[in-house]
């Protein structure tokens, strides 16, 4: 309101993640008057630049939505005269105080909420907490921070994260993003679960075989793998996206949307779970590959990777929640990057229909016969559900066909960016989507065991080539529960 005033200052506002991500989700925003009247965006990193500087730098990345070109350039002018840049370093209070200074120069009298986004390496997350805290919280509102993962690399790293940064902060003030969590399809996971009657009933190990999470990326490192060889896709994917759309397509129906009620239910599955298990984890790594002129170089090729790297690019998985509802359910995750496809998606296969009629008398193929339910988190946002259909004829003949959202088409509206509406929940204290830290620790303590037994064991990784499925043995793993990988049955859409 007119009384108050909102700050963001986007700490590490020189990187890459500010630039392509933050700033224009920020305008996005402002463009759709969702931004409070008095709102300000600060930069501050240690780069020295002026604030025509950071201007001009952020300029480039921003972008009207195709349905909404009007005014663009001059909502874009305005913006851009609400953005200022501070030079500092990271663990220096007297830095922070000078910021908070011109912060103070810009909210006059009125009440100020001052919300920090940390987009910086993760071991500079403690210091700048504790300067911000220290120097530059707001005196009569609030003082909120997101933090972007890596949250630790284990569960004794994370718990001592959580620790420092509970020094300076309350949990309340912690956001903890998964930009996942910000996603159209991940969000409409729960709508279509609980406001269906269609599905719900079904969602349990009676009728569903087994699901799917897979993640997979169409390019390496690329020469930015500094931070990844350090953690590898099971901490980078694994552990926290895949793992939060299984908490949500899996938890129990929550008292009420609060995002209290519902992250209590994410924490219960989690804990319901086995922690995962050597022999059911297999890991891979890309190698290079030359076709057709054209040479893509091998994970250990990338200068910026050691080469004797033994650091996972794959991963696949299979896990088990003992709890009534899916007690014997193989919940199986994919993850892997230079793949021959990029997408992420989830994908629930039915029973077989019990003395399937069709089966018995025109020997339809069992696998054939399995009703499939796919959400198609990235690309071309989707929801489609494989069914048996009879082929247009005289003759009696099955086909698998799908009914099909394609969300294109149904909504040709562009689908706002994960980081609009991480962003706009934080501004809003709506914690639904950020992570509360006893769901941070049971997640870790699912994935931490077989990472250290990973790491001692020096388990080398499968290699698989450039731009392939990845390697065999995650056909193996799936094989050993019964399982086929939908996205490689070969009639994927
Ligand atoms: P980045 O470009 O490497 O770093 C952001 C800024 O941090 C840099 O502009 C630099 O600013 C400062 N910085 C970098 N290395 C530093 C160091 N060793 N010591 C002190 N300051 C350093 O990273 P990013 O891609 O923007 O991502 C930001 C953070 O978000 C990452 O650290 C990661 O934890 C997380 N993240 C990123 C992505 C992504 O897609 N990029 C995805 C997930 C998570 P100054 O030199 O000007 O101070």
């Amino acid at each position: 309101n007119a009384e108050s005033t909102l700050i963001i200052t986007v700490v590490g506002a020189s990187g890459d993640l500010a630039k392509k991500k933050i700033f224009p989700a920020l305008f996005a925003l402002y463009y759709e008057d969702f931004l409070p009247e008095n709102f300000t965006v600060f930069g501050y990193a240690r780069t020295k630049l002026t604030d025509d500087e950071l201007r001009n730098m952020i300029c480039g990345t921003l972008t009207c939505r195709i349905d909404k070109r009007e005014n663009c350039e001059e909502k874009m002018d305005q913006f851009l005269k609400r953005c200022f840049y501070h030079s500092g370093q990271y663990n220096s209070e007297e830095h922070f105080a000078e910021l908070d200074e011109k912060l103070k120069e810009k909210e006059g009298e009125k009440l100020s909420c001052r919300l920090f986004y940390l987009s910086i390496p993760p071991d500079k997350f403690v210091d700048v907490v504790r300067c911000a805290s220290l120097k530059a919280s707001s005196g009569n509102g609030w003082t909120r921070v997101i933090v972007e993962k890596p949250f630790g690399r284990d569960s004794e790293s994370s718990g001592e994260l959580t620790k420092c940064l509970k020094q300076y902060l309350n949990e309340d003030q912690i956001f903890r993003i998964d930009h996942y969590l910000g996603k159209e399809l991940v969000e409409n996971l729960s709508v279509l679960r609980f406001s269906n009657l269609v599905f719900e009933p079904l969602w349990s190990s009676n009728y569903i075989r087994n699901v799917q999470f897979i993640f997979s990326e169409d390019f390496g490192t690329e020469g930015r793998g500094g931070y990844f060889d350090k953690y590898g896709i099971i901490r980078d994917i694994m552990q926290n996206h895949l793992l939060q759309m299984l908490a949500l397509f899996a938890m129990e129906t929550p008292v009420s949307l609060d995002a209290e009620d519902i992250r209590n239910e994410k924490v219960k599955v989690l804990r319901s779970m086995k922690p995962l298990q050597l022999e059911d984890v297999v890991v891979g790594q890309y190698k290079g590959q030359s076709t057709g002129g054209k040479t893509c170089p091998g994970y250990t090729d990338d200068p910026t990777i050691p080469n004797d790297s033994l650091t996972p690019t794959f991963a696949a998985a299979a896990l088990f929640i003992n709890n009534a509802r899916w007690d014997g359910v193989p919940f199986l995750m994919k993850a892997g990057k230079a793949l021959h496809t990029r997408r992420a998606e989830i994908r629930v296969q039915f029973r077989h229909v019990p003395g399937n009629l069709y089966k018995r008398n025109f020997g339809t193929d069992l696998d054939k016969a399995t009703n499939e339910l796919v959400l198609r988190v990235q690309p071309d946002e989707a929801i489609y559900l494989r069914i048996n259909n009879k082929v247009p004829g005289l003759g009696m003949r099955l086909d698998r066909s799908d009914l099909n959202l394609l969300f294109r088409s149904r909504y040709p509206k562009e689908i706002p960016d994960a980081y609009e509406r991480i962003l706009l929940d934080a501004i809003e204290g709506e914690r639904r989507l950020f992570i509360r830290s006893d769901e941070l620790d049971a997640a870790w303590a699912l994935f931490t065991p077989v990472l250290k037994e990973l790491e001692e064991k020096r388990i080398a990784p499968e290699l698989y080539l450039y731009g392939s499925r990845g390697p065999v043995g995650a056909h193996y793993l799936a094989a050993k529960y019964n399982v086929r990988w939908g996205d490689l049955s070969g009639d994927d859409s």
